[in-house]
């Protein structure tokens, strides 16, 4: 940018000296003549009105009809001016200041009259600027001259100014651009440090920001994909665990059963079919352990949408409960229903399917001939859904883990009856999709209470 600059200053230096020596001609030339042409001006008013007009560089002469100078001062051109030195104007060679009638006549032929003249002493072309002023009372002859060139000194003292502004300006915009190139770099190399990190799979990369918005912007993305990639990774980590140790049993299970048949019960029917219901249950409790492993992580990785409605609470509740009806039967499980009347606005499935874990957990874990009670209390703010049992309850020290995955209070818990560990877990992921409140109150050997509250009606909401 310097150099093109120094490059135009050099190159246009001249023409525009040239552009404004002839503008600045014009301007004195119209500024003397409304002068001139007011009525009863003095000479004297002239002369020091002329004085503060004439500018620098310009030499200038005023002569009447007669030929006799009205404005004459010393110089402002000084050794320049060539108003009193011999000139040659179409073949003629004269000086203006001695033979002023000469001047005249050529004004009068040409007016005005605008002429470059070589000058032999400077070496520099100049402009000769003559201009005839009729005014009511007399005629005025204005002669100007102005060197079209600007003086070597003036050129040089303004590329000598250029350079000392050059090197100025690229020693600063050096030092800027070092200055921010580290600011953006610096950072850069730190990203890609802790990227690398990531990339060998340590998930503790942290991104630093710093003042720019974009880098900033770019290191909360990477910090916010460090802390999910990290999420995924932990959900890998102990699905493969848990996959492997709860299917490995089953099919290890359903392998010797299919053995045996082969090798020793194949032909006798009694205990071929008691193996073969050994080997139909794992093949079942697989399917549910695969559904709900699927659900769950569709829930948790926001993949299944809620999709809120209205619904009647109290139906779909009664819904559940007959599709657990045989099971409280051969159980003789006394079932108390204290249900509100309501409409909630939630995903009807889902909320079904929370309250069918909840009771199919309280028929688990209850003995025979108890009770349960399922209560659903329509309030001011709310709807509150309690599923109430008798059963083996559960201790203090196991309660905050329940909701996890795959966990279970009693490890050696008969597997036969289905239990994957995962159904607190989907009704957590589902509750927490709906922003509902849950909780469980348990004591050990007295029962359980598990419960949510749900938002009352869109209508009555709004
Ligand atoms: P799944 O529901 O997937 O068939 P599960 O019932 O074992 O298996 P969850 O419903 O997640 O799994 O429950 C987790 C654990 O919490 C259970 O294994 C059980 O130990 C305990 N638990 C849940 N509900 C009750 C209850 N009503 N009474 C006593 N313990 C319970
Ligand atoms: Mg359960």
């Amino acid at each position: 940018m310097m150099l093109l600059l120094g490059f135009l200053l050099v190159v246009l230096i001249k023409p525009y000296y040239r552009n404004d020596r002839i503008r600045t001609i014009d301007v004195i030339s119209e500024t003397i003549e409304t002068l001139l042409l007011k009525e009863d001006v003095k000479n004297r008013e002239i002369e020091s009105a002329a004085r503060t007009i004439i500018g620098n560089n310009v030499c200038a002469i005023i002569y009447n009809e007669n030929g006799k100078a009205i404005y004459n001062p010393p110089d402002s051109l000084g050794q320049l001016c060539m108003l009193d030195k011999q000139i040659s104007i179409e073949e003629e060679i004269f000086t203006i200041k001695n033979e002023p009638k000469k001047m005249i006549e050529m004004i009068k032929k040409e007016n005005p009259l605008s002429v470059t003249i070589y000058s032999q002493y400077t070496g520099m072309e100049m402009l000769l600027y003559g201009k005839q002023i009729r005014s009511n009372l007399s005629n005025y002859y204005l002669v100007l001259n102005t060197p079209l060139e600007p003086v070597e000194s003036y050129i040089d003292f303004i590329l000598n100014q250029y350079l000392y502004i050059a090197v100025i300006v690229v020693f600063i915009a050096l030092i800027v651009a070092l200055f921010l190139a580290r600011q953006i770099t610096s950072p850069i190399v730190k990203m890609k440090d802790e990227a690398n990190k990531l990339a060998q799979g340590n998930y503790d990369a942290k991104f630093e920001t710093n003042s720019f918005s974009e880098i900033n912007d770019l290191a909360s993305t990477l910090d916010d994909a460090t802390e999910k990639l990290s999420k995924v990774n932990d959900l890998r980590k102990d699905l493969v665990a848990n996959v492997s140790h709860d299917i490995k049993t089953p099919l290890t299970m359903i392998k010797a059963y299919a053995e045996m048949i082969k090798d020793i019960s194949g032909d006798d029917p009694v205990k071929r079919n008691e193996h073969l219901d050994v080997i139909l249950q794992e093949t079942e409790y697989l399917d549910k352990l695969v559904t709900d492993m699927s659900e769950l992580s569709k829930l948790q990785s926001g993949v299944l949408q809620i999709k809120r409605e209205n619904f009647d609470l109290k139906e779909c509740t009664e819904q559940v409960v007959l599709l657990l009806s045989q099971a409280i039967r051969e159980k003789n499980i006394d079932l108390v229903l204290d249900l509100d009347e309501c409409v909630v606005y939630a995903d009807e499935i889902k909320i079904s399917q929370v309250i069918y874990n909840f009771l199919s957990n309280a028929l688990k874990y209850s003995d025979n001939d108890s009770k349960i009670t399922i209560r659903i209390r329509n309030s001011e703010e709310d709807v509150k859904v309690e599923v109430i049992d008798n059963g083996n309850g559960i201790s203090e020290e196991a309660l905050p883990y329940i909701w996890d995955r795959y966990y279970k209070v009693d490890k050696n818990f008969n597997r036969s009856v289905n239990s994957t560990g995962l159904g607190l877990a989907i009704a957590k992921a589902i509750l927490e999709a709906h922003k509902a409140k849950y909780g469980v109150t348990s004591k050990l050997g007295e029962g359980s209470t598990f419960w949510f509250e749900l938002d009352r009606d869109y209508e009555t909401e709004n």
